[in-house]
């Protein structure tokens, strides 16, 4: 194996450099955001009390690894402009966005205090994102838009800021490519009937999981009050025909049991409602968190599906559902309600993928091919299909160990 490019730095694309790197391969791996880590930047570590195996750490954990690694040129803000066949592989052009900020950074955040900017124009990376390298919007920055401030530069205790940084066009030439462009949650909003995008107090299990990873503790957004009765509603967006998402995105489940068990570990009086339709735990035994459930006074499980959140009387949320029986309709008043999103693929049918052959799914995800992988295409991670990180790593490396085994035969 000579080079390899890596296109996506999410747990996928991260497994499969380390994995490569491993193996004796140099990679390129070129992450068109401005951080390393993927959606897993966002999560949240679910084990406040003990591990709960989300794997959330593990992404992570990767990325710093990859950045350690000599044999790894890591390529932020880039993408792949062209990639072309050649004798032995394909030679690739990716165009790299300036940061002006460089490697200097620690991370310090001084500048964003003073950049005068409503909603700042110089942000740290996104949640959890390695390297803690901080960079400038351009189309925001005052220095660009008027040539005037220089404010972050002036308090920089490392010099890191550079106005001079400019965009760069390389060429490498590899021997495989691994595809690991992700996928993006569904919005939330798309389901107006429960209340997303009107009503403050009900938010996405995205934002769930930003909360909790930047503040530790989930309190309601109208009125910042830590809120004691929650309700958690499956399957928002996934296995609906009319969203186009008619799958089962396979980690909602896993999630949010998690999330509920952490809500419960940081305050043991929460009421917790769990409305589901199937519980597929797929990754770990079912009745697991079926106990955890029985064992605890104020959570409820309801097989049943909300059919309208609204406001109630005293400004809590009322949630609208069918009883398990389906006998009667019931109206239950929440403080918050969490709406636990599925996934779309991303970037599985752009030109890029085109030209390398990817072909998509019915559903619109890229499995990739036997026949993909005899020309050095291997599509890895949740771009194929629904996957938790656990088993995006998993099949990563088993990627990795195929692409290394063709190289040496
Ligand atoms: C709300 C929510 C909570 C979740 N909680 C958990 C959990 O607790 N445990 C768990 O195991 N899983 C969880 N997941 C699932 C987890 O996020 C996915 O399994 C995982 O992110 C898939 O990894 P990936 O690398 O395939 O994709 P992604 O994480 O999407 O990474 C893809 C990367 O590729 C980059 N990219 C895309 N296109 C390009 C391009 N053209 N050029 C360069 N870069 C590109 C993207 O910017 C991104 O960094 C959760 C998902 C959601 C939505
Ligand atoms: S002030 Fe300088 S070192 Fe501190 S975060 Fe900003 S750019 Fe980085
Ligand atoms: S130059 Fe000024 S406007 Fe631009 S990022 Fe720095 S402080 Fe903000
Ligand atoms: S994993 Fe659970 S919440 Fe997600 S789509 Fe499947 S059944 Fe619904």
């Amino acid at each position: 194996m000579n080079q390899v490019l890596v296109i996506g730095g999410g747990p996928a694309g991260l497994t499969a450099a380390k994995s490569l790197v491993d193996r004796g391969a140099e990679v390129v791996l070129v992450e068109k955001k401005e951080s390393l880590g993927g959606n897993a930047r966002e999560l949240t570590c679910k084990g406040i009390v003990e591990c709960r195996n989300c794997g959330v750490c593990f992404a992570i954990d990767r990325a710093n690894e990859v950045l350690k690694e000599p044999s790894a040129e890591v390529l932020l803000l880039s993408e792949v402009a062209s990639a072309e066949k050649s004798e032995h592989g394909y030679s690739v052009k990716i165009k790299s966005s300036p940061r002006y900020v460089t490697d200097d950074c620690n991370g310090c955040g001084k500048c964003v205090a003073v950049c005068p900017v409503d909603g700042k124009a110089i942000f740290p990376p996104t949640g959890s994102g390695q390297p803690r390298i901080h960079w400038i919007d351009r189309s925001k920055c005052l220095h660009f838009k008027k040539g005037k401030c220089e404010k972050c530069a002036q308090v920089c205790p490392t010099k890191a800021v550079d106005y001079e940084d400019r965009a760069k066009n390389v060429t490498r030439n590899v021997s495989a490519i691994v595809y690991a462009t992700g996928i993006d949650p569904v919005d939330a909003c798309e389901i107006s009937r429960l209340g997303c995008g009107t009503l403050k107090d009900v938010i996405s299990s995205v934002d769930a999981e930003r909360i909790l990873n930047e503040n530790g503790k989930l309190l309601r957004p109208s009125d910042g009050k830590a809120p004691k009765r929650i309700a958690v509603v499956q399957c928002v967006g996934s296995r609906s025909v009319k969203l186009g998402v008619e799958y089962c995105s396979k980690f909602c489940c896993k999630y949010a049991t998690k999330i509920s068990q952490m809500l419960l570990d940081t305050d043991p009086e929460i009421n917790l409602d769990f409305y589901f339709m199937d519980l597929r735990t797929l990754y770990e035994p079912q009745d697991e968190f079926k106990l955890w459930a029985k064992s605890k006074k104020t959570v409820k499980l309801l097989r049943t599906m909300p059919a309208a959140v609204n406001l109630g009387k005293d400004g809590k949320l009322a949630l609208r559902a069918a009883s398990e029986t389906d006998l009667d309709i019931t109206e239950q008043e929440y403080d918050l309600i969490i709406l636990s999103v599925g996934m779309k693929p991303a970037g599985a049918s752009t030109e890029l993928a085109k030209s390398l052959g990817i072909q998509t799914s019915q559903m619109g995800f890229a499995p990739g091919s036997m026949e993909l992988e005899s020309r050095g295409v291997y599509v890895v991670g949740a771009v194929t299909e629904p996957m938790d990180i656990e088993e995006t790593a998993v099949r990563a490396i088993a990627a990795a160990s195929r692409m290394h085994r063709g190289a040496s035969q």
